[in-house]
């Protein structure tokens, strides 16, 4: 039986702008939405779902997931209902629903938590820095360590138990049967969409937003790769120092593309910014650059002069791999992914043809 919660439009509201009263249920915005298929027919029964507070029925459904934010729904409803951010504030609302620990929620739900957590892990490495006398050497040999249990440990612990809970929600509790084979057959289809995200190219005119978010989906892996596995920093060989240089560089400029984009807001998709739209976007970027920066200075050798620009990087790594990957927007890139495999597995079981 379906669960109803009748303040659910109140706590969505929480997790972004929209007037859910203003829709009456015209199905304007799905005629006009490029990815709605009569398998999965969103945003319009989305919304009706949320006016209705069907909670059950959403916290089951991957189609949230499977909006890519054009904006075409927004622009076009004829009541400014803002169908396509009823859709984000859902994805803000799921991502709160499979995070185990409960930070999630309370992170998109409130901006004076999410202060706090980025104050506190700030001043945690602050403190870590002043334990070691602010000796360079050793602040960077831990800020290395740090990285690779942070990456290890943050998709154990967190990631991965949301995860499982997502699966159980969205596969298990509506009581899907999907075979072995088909977990493995589909498993290719879970990596194509995590590095090339190329469902985007099925929004109309988003060649352009499609390619942006390739190119930076590339230049953060590899330089992930970079800092973590050939340490970015200590390395000697001209190839990885010019490698790194080249992927920070992409990093930043990509990112200031998207924040000078929402600045602006000239594309619906820009047009409502959250709290955890800014704290990705600008995480991001001072990533990109205060690692390009470090590096400069090591390059330079006036980095033991200027230990506090390592420490800048260190905060802003320190804050994007214990607030923003495993609790902010990052995992967005991880449970879209992972919605278009377990939509694969649907569709191979043949549950839309029931
Ligand atoms: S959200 Fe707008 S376009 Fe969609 S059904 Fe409601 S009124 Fe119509
Ligand atoms: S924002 Fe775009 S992809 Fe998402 S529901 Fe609206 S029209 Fe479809």
């Amino acid at each position: 039986m379906a669960r109803i919660n009748p303040e659910f439009s109140k706590e969505l509201k929480k997790y972004g702008g929209f007037d859910l009263n203003a829709c009456y249920n015209c199905g304007n915005c799905t005629a006009v939405c490029s990815l709605s298929t009569s398998e999965n027919s969103f945003p319009r029964e989305m919304v009706r779902y949320s006016v209705l507070g069907l909670e059950s029925e959403i916290e089951t459904s991957l189609n949230p997931w499977l909006c890519y934010y054009c904006g075409d729904c927004s622009s076009t409803c004829p009541r400014e209902a803002d169908p396509g951010e009823l859709m984000m504030s859902l994805r803000r609302w799921l991502t709160g629903k499979y995070d185990w620990t409960g930070l999630s929620g309370l992170i998109y739900r409130s901006l004076t938590a999410s202060i706090i957590a980025f104050v506190v892990v700030a001043i945690g490495v602050i403190a870590f820095a002043y334990a070691q006398a602010f000796n360079l050497e050793t602040i960077l040999h831990i800020g290395h360590y740090f990285e690779m249990f942070a990456i290890g440990g943050v998709f154990a612990i967190i990631l991965l138990p949301n995860i499982i809970h997502m699966w159980y929600l969205t596969i298990l509790k509506p009581k899907t049967k999907v075979s072995l084979k088909t977990y493995i057959k589909s498993i290719g289809d879970l990596f194509v969409h995590m590095f090339t995200q190329k469902r985007t190219l099925g929004c109309d005119d988003n060649k352009t937003r499609w390619f942006e978010h390739f190119i930076l989906v590339i230049g953060y892996l590899s330089l992930l790769f970079t800092t973590v596995f050939l340490d970015w920093f200590s390395a000697q060989n001209l190839f990885i120092i010019l490698l790194g240089y080249v992927e920070s560089a992409i990093v930043f400029t990509v990112t200031i593309i998207f924040v000078s984009g929402r600045i602006q807001k000239k594309k619906e998709v820009s047009q409502r910014s959250q709290p955890s739209d800014w704290f990705f976007v600008i995480g991001l970027l001072l990533m990109g650059l205060t690692a390009f920066i470090v590096r400069l200075f090591i390059d330079l050798n006036i980095l033991d002069n200027n230990v506090w620009m390592y420490l800048f990087h260190l905060i802003i790594l320190a804050q994007w791999a214990l607030i923003i990957v495993p609790f902010g927007k990052w995992t967005h890139f991880l449970y879209r992914s992972f919605a278009m495999y377990f939509d694969k597995l649907k569709t191979l079981e043949g549950v839309y043809n029931e």
